[in-house]
This record gives C-alpha cells, structure tokens and sequence, in this order.
C-alpha cells in the first residue's frame, strides 16, 4: 500500500469511527446525526434531550469537539404517542429537582451565544425563533405555528396535516418524515408538504453528509425512506418493503409495524390493500378511515 492509499484507508477508517462513536453516545441514529451536522456545519445549532449518565457522556464528548453545551433548568417526562414505539411527540415540563427520572433538554452549538440564546428562547416558548435558530425552513415553522394549537391537543404530530397540504399521495424520498418512529429520517423538524423545496434541499444535502462518512448508513437510510407508509395517529405507523403498486393496489411481502396490533394482523394476512385515498384504505373488505398513506419513492 502506497502512502496515499495509506491515507485513502485511514480516511475512510475514521470516518467509519466517527459515526459509531457518535452512536455510542448519543445512542440512537436521529441524535448522532444531529451531532455529525453540527460538526460539518450543516447545522448552527441542536436541540436534544439526555438523561443523567447520557448528560455526563455528552459533556465530555462537548468538551472534547469545542462544543457549547447548555442544560435546560427544568426537566422533562415523555408522554409517548399512542402506537408509535417509544416515541413521544409531547413533553411535560417539570422542575428540575423532580424525583422521577426525567429528561434535561440540551442546547448545542459551536457558538456559546446560539446555545445561550436557544435556551433562553425555549424558556420562553418560543416556538417560531427556536425553529428558527435551529435552521428549519421559514415555510415549515410557520406551519408548524398555525397547526399547534389543533394538534397539541392531540398528539402533536404533523403527518396528517402535511399530508393535507400534499397533492396526491407519492411523494419523494427525502421528505419521508413518517418512518422517523423507526429512527430513519434525514430531516429534524416536520415538512410543511411532502414536497416542500427547502426541506428536499436540506433532506439532499444531510443524505450526501451521511454518505461521506458511511455509504453503508447512507443506502440503508435510501432503502427504508422508500417505500409505502401507512400512518395512523394511534393505531400504529406501518412502513411495507418488497412492495407492488398497481393503481390503487398495494401489495406487499413485508410489513414494519411500531405497534403489534389487530391491525398488523390483518396486514399481514391479506398482503395487500386497496388505497381509496390517501385517508382511506380498505383492508380485508373493511374501510379504515383518517389514516395516512404515503409512498415515497
Ligand atoms: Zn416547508
């Protein structure tokens, strides 16, 4: 091996590390790659949650990368969605000497000022500048803004009212937002249409970051955000590989639930549905209605 091929390896070797040093500590793929856009200046600043011994992991790993690192003064307790995994779209704020184990929200960025001032502006609730600061598309936060108060009420969720303001039901790739319940996703913040320009551009440019570090991560990601998605606010989100769509006809080999469910077990013994529209399917001779279905292609 010549010295540049030497190069070449060790290149690629520590660009492999950096993304499983990443996970170590910032233990799912959704945070890491946070981290990563922060590191390549993909993005100013980053918004995360941690608990006490990820907290003591981060700072060091702060330190460490000459990051800015600001700790909510408050703490908070998920409120998992209903049929989502784990996740959990609601947060309930609560005092920071609470004696449940509760989450500290983090506040990162290379610049002090920004960590300080996101803090800050989470204290306040400010909704719209933190979406700003932390770099989502102006179209994006101000959806986000005129849909919070219908869905806080819910599970505040965006799929739904996305889906409202995207024509028809294919869309591409890389505003797929509905499959981030299984830790897929290239984008931080919900896309006001699924095919909104701004957040395609950043969903790109995120994708190409990835790549450059792990090409491995970078087609699993492309693999999973293809594909058709059936999302439904309580009844679990479904994402079907090894699928044909003839018409309205969806058939399918595989199906990825968050939830095991009556409705997975009917998935899975009939293989395929029927799209009426995008909020309504038919599955074993049964309408399901208010549902989301997707393809992202
Ligand atoms: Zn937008």
């Amino acid at each position: 091996m010549n010295d540049k091929q030497k190069t070449f390896y060790l290149t690629v070797f520590q660009y492999h590390n950096m993304i499983d040093k990443l996970f170590k500590i910032f233990s799912n793929h959704t945070r890491s790659l946070e981290i990563l856009y922060l590191l390549e200046d993909i993005k100013k600043a980053v918004r995360l949650d941690a608990n006490d011994i990820e907290l003591k992991q981060i700072r060091k790993f702060c330190n460490k990368e000459n990051l800015h690192l600001e700790v909510s003064d408050f703490k908070v307790v998920k409120v998992i969605d209903k049929g989502k995994g784990a996740y959990a779209n609601i947060v309930k704020k609560v005092p920071i000497n609470y004696l449940e184990p509760g989450l500290y929200h983090i506040y990162i960025s290379k610049d002090a000022d920004k960590a300080k001032f996101l803090k800050l502006l989470e204290n306040k609730n400010d909704d719209k500048a933190i979406g700003e600061l932390l770099g989502y598309p102006k179209c994006c936060v101000d959806f986000f803004m005129e849909n919070r108060e219908k869905q806080q009420k819910i599970q505040n969720d965006y799929i739904l009212p996305a889906l409202d303001n995207s024509q028809g039901f294919k869309f591409p790739f890389y505003t797929n937002y509905a499959i981030r319940y299984f830790d897929i996703t290239l984008l931080s913040h919900f896309p006001h249409s699924f095919y909104c320009e701004e957040s395609i551009n950043m969903a790109k440019n995120n994708l190409q970051c990835i790549k450059n570090y792990s090409k491995e991560l970078a087609n699993n990601f492309e693999t999973m955000l293809k594909g058709p998605v059936l999302y439904t606010e309580n009844n679990g989100v479904f994402s079907f590989r090894n699928y044909r769509l003839n018409n309205n006809i969806l058939e399918f080999n595989n199906v990825l639930p968050t939830k095991n469910n009556e409705l997975l077990t009917m998935l899975n013994k009939d293989k395929k549905i029927i799209i009426i529209n995008k909020n309504q399917i038919e599955l074993n001779n049964k309408i399901i209605e208010d549902v989301g279905f997707m393809v992202f292609t």
